[in-house]
């Protein structure tokens, strides 16, 4: 029958299982390792320089060049800084995904050859800094960057402070932190329609956090749809899938087309908007961009409630 799964990031072992043998072997996770996401617009871009290691590669990275002093005052904070403190099933669950600052405590230059490697970065006709935070893009829109390789189990306030110290990042805004817990979600964009419905088999739908969301609205929301769509095909209309200019619908949308490859959890984000059409070229501001955000999704929405009839 029609089926709604929201059992959360905890989900146990048999649940997990069932849902494995529904989406198959290779569209669950159990664990999330993100390093921090940073805004791009807080990235001052008068040190920050963009390049690929080689000029090689796809993707887009902006480089964070570190003097010695610069790198070692970095370092010092970044071994002594505060963690959360680990349950005892992680500890094996992370094995093979060694968090920033545990890297860093095997010896003070294991990160020059991990992720703050230098080599292949250095600006044209320049010499190479001594140390290179990569930032690599990490939305569509290019409003958000990843810092590369920075799995971390520091508090949210050691990840501010330490993240803080990279020339470049002093005014860094964190959109997400870098987490390393238990999670169970499903590559959505692999298994996922925007209307939470199982790509195999229509009945049913995969709500919460197990869905790859995270956090409590985006939960509630994601429930909210999910619940609408299975009423709806109860009664043999068409499920709904919400627009994308709604926050409720851009969450449905990302987790129905974000990469698969490198699919990773998120709270609903103003980047998940598609982007608004210019007025007679004249630049809108953040402030005013997120307040025409949230007048389109509630007429959007007051129009699609009166159209379907729902409450
Ligand atoms: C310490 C901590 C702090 C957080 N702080 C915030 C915050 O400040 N703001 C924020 O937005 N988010 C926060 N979050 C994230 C937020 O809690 C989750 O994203 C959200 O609760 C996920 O909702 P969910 O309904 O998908 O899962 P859950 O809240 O885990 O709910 C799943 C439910 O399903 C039940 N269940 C599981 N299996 C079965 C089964 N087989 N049969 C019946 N029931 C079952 C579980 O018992 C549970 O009640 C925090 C998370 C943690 C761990």
């Amino acid at each position: 029958g029609i089926t709604i799964i929201a059992s959360g990031p905890l989900t146990s072992e048999p649940l997990a299982e069932t849902i494995r043998q529904l989406t198959g072997s290779d569209a669950l996770f159990f664990y999330d390792a993100v390093a921090p996401i940073i805004e791009v617009d807080s990235i001052d871009r008068s040190i920050a320089y963009p390049m690929n290691r080689y000029q090689k590669g796809e993707g887009a990275y902006l480089n964070c060049p570190m003097t010695q002093a610069e790198y070692e005052r970095f370092y010092h904070a970044l071994i002594h800084a505060e963690c959360v403190e680990q349950k005892e099933f992680e500890l094996t669950l992370f094995e093979g995904c060694l968090p920033i600052e545990e890297m860093a405590r095997r010896g003070e230059k294991t990160l020059l050859y991990g992720p703050l490697k230098p080599v292949g970065l250095a600006k044209p006709g320049e010499a190479r800094p001594y140390a290179v935070c990569q930032l690599r893009q990490d939305d569509l829109a290019g409003s958000l960057y990843n810092l590369v390789g920075f799995q971390t189990h520091l508090t949210f306030s050691a990840q501010k402070q330490v993240i803080r110290l990279i020339p470049g990042l002093e005014n860094a805004v964190i959109s997400r932190y870098g987490v390393m817990h238990r999670n169970t979600f499903v590559n959505a964009p692999l298994v996922l329609k925007a209307t939470y419905q199982l790509k195999t088999n229509p009945q049913i739908f995969i709500a919460g956090q197990l869905s790859g969301i995270e956090g409590y609205v985006e939960s509630i929301g994601s429930g909210l749809i999910a619940g609408i769509n299975a009423a709806r095909i109860a009664r043999g209309s068409d499920p709904l899938i919400f627009p994308q200019a709604s926050a409720l619908g851009s969450q449905a949308h990302y987790l129905a087309s974000a990469s698969p490859r490198d699919f990773q959890p998120h709270n609903v984000n103003f980047a998940f908007f598609p982007e608004l059409e210019k007025e007679n070229d004249r630049k809108i501001g953040k402030k005013e961009r997120r307040s025409i955000f949230a007048r389109n999704s509630l007429s959007l929405l007051k129009k699609m409630q009166e159209e379907h009839q729902f409450d």
